[in-house]
């Protein structure tokens, strides 16, 4: 059975109240107000960057791990953020304070700023920043408790060697085209490969399979972002003794994997059941996959940057 079709199964960002407020350039304005230029490059170029993080009973999930990977993603395209990483993290709790949130997705953006029609950034005197947080609704239930398909399509990862994906831009367009490849075909998640046919990761998270006992994802060099959840994993499955290696992964592998799943903020851990109408394993989230899922729920309940409302 195909996935994807239903309205429910939408996930990350759907905004779920409408009172709430933005942080928008030092200031907190209602979400009717959040504005941004049309001649800012974010919009008219992908000039930016970005995270998504997630606060679990008033605890933000690895704040520390998130805010490093925006200031390098941003040092990378040679964009200074607007505040320090102890600034940024005073102004994401303020936001889900002024939001009353204690389980929230928080989306923090960096735009190159406004400048003219042309490419050049000098042009781009000031650098946006914005922080959003809302609810999340995840991907369904049905697919934590019986795993999701995934199909491979045809449009690969970016090139390490051009926009490296280890960086989170704005720059998403061709993660939204294998997405829409896979809803077109009524799937809700892609498998992508890299240029050389490699396994990279999904459009929006991370992959994993479990083959003879060991866990294995591919290496970011080949064409991942460095996925702060796929980390988190890769980090319990240690302490759980089970054994964990980067490998490079073709698919082949993936569909002869005894388990397999993907991990990422939003969607957290989700057990993988068929790629490419291919079964893995007994077709059922496996012991490993089940096992990861609830140390990676205790984890988020124990660790994390703690605010109060
Ligand atoms: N890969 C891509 C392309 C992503 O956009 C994301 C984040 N949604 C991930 C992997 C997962 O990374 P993280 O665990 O840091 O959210």
């Amino acid at each position: 059975m195909k996935q994807g079709s239903s309205k429910k199964s939408k996930m990350e960002t759907q905004t779920l109240h409408s009172d709430l407020e933005v942080y928008l350039n030092g200031s907190f304005v209602p979400k009717s107000e959040a504005k941004i230029s049309v001649f800012d490059h974010g919009l008219l170029y992908g000039d930016g960057v970005f995270e998504g993080i997630r606060s679990y009973n008033c605890l933000v999930f690895k704040l520390k791990e998130h805010l490093t990977r925006l200031k390098e993603s941003g040092h990378s395209i040679m964009l200074e953020l607007p505040l320090s990483t102890a600034q940024l993290a005073d102004a994401i709790i303020e936001t889900l304070k002024r939001n009353r949130l204690r389980d929230a997705y928080i989306r923090v953006v960096v735009t190159r700023g406004e400048g003219d029609l042309g490419l050049d950034p000098r042009l781009c005197r000031k650098p946006s920043l914005f922080i959003i947080t809302d609810k999340i609704v995840l991907y369904p239930e049905s697919y934590y408790r019986n795993g999701m398909e995934i199909i491979t399509v045809p449009t690969v990862r970016n090139l390490p060697e051009a926009i490296n994906p280890a960086l989170k831009t704005l720059n998403y367009l061709n993660n939204i085209m294998a997405k829409i490849e896979a809803t077109n075909s009524k799937y809700n998640e892609a498998l992508m490969l890299n240029h050389q046919g490699y396994v990279a990761e999904c459009t929006g998270d991370n992959i994993f399979i479990l083959k003879n006992g060991i866990l294995q994802t591919p290496p970011t060099y080949l064409g991942a972002l460095k996925g702060i959840t796929r980390q988190a994993i890769m980090d319990l499955a240690l302490r759980n003794d089970i054994p964990c290696q980067e490998r490079v992964l073709t698919r082949h592998d993936l569909f002869n994997a005894d388990e397999s799943f993907l991990t990422g903020t939003a969607a957290e851990v989700v057990p993988v059941v068929k790629i490419d109408s291919r079964c893995i394993g007994t077709g059922k989230p496996g012991k490993a996959t089940r096992k990861l899922m609830s140390a990676f729920r205790d984890l988020t309940k124990r660790e994390g940057t703690r605010y109060t409302l």
